[in-house]
């Protein structure tokens, strides 16, 4: 069998040879579109991985730090192969786009931080994108031919912005991070009123029966398009 037969030996392969559009195409399997910011994290991402020069099989050899929740942050996980699932993301709700993606066994990395003038300067290179984005995406009221146009061109213009120098979008510095231990494995509990299987740290104890948060009515962490909150069923 080839070394790189897996899905993610390709994605490794693309980052060793540079292959920013390939990386971008395969982000859109799980971003569904092409923008950007999309196109952003692909450069951050890829620049970090070559600069760590370690493959991540999802066994948390490599940890993302993210501090946002927008299309960055899924050209991240998609590059660096750290996502919710295999514990290598971290959350850190401070509303930049930035990442910090560090080894696992010496915390040693890189933090990559969107240039504060980015925005205004790529929107300057496409005066069309501008206000059709703010029509499209911001106010959600433009008529489905502006839409359509705005599919077309943001894409073209995340392409466009993959083959602009690094240093035009985004500040690097190397860092080294305190990282949280491995992931634990929790043994499971079922919840006395629903039958439902629970992770045993989130089980609350009503009236002594073993109870998940959403019978308890207790409150819980909850991440949203407004960041991570507090949510209650
Ligand atoms: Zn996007
Ligand atoms: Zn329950």
């Amino acid at each position: 069998m080839h070394e790189h037969a897996s899905a993610r030996g390709a994605v490794e392969t693309m980052i060793r040879s540079r292959d920013l559009e390939g990386l971008l195409r395969h982000a859109e399997t799980i971003h569904g579109h092409r923008c950007p910011y999309l196109a952003l994290g692909i450069k951050a991402g890829q620049y970090a991985m070559t600069y760590l020069d370690q493959e991540n099989t999802g066994m948390e050899e490599i940890v993302a730090i993210v501090e946002c929740n927008n299309c960055f942050t899924d050209g991240i996980q998609v590059v660096t192969g750290c996502t919710f699932g295999n514990n290598a993301l971290i959350f850190r709700d401070l509303g930049k786009t930035a990442v910090t993606v560090a080894l696992r066994g010496n915390g040693r990395g890189l933090r990559l931080v969107v240039r504060p003038q980015y925005r205004e300067e790529m929107l300057a290179r496409y005066p069309a994108a501008g206000p059709l984005f703010q029509k499209v995406v911001v106010q959600r009221n433009a008529p489905p031919e502006e839409e359509h146009h705005l599919d077309h061109i943001w894409p073209a213009i995340a392409y466009k912005e993959l083959e602009r120098p690094l240093e035009d979008s985004l500040l690097v510095k190397e860092v080294s991070v305190k990282l949280p231990p491995y992931a634990r494995i929790f043994p499971s509990v079922v919840c006395s009123q629903c039958g439902e299987s629970v992770m045993e740290p989130r089980v609350r104890l009503v009236q002594g029966q073993p109870t998940c948060l959403t019978c308890a009515g207790a409150e819980y962490a909850e991440l949203t398009g407004q960041g991570v909150g507090c949510g209650r069923s």
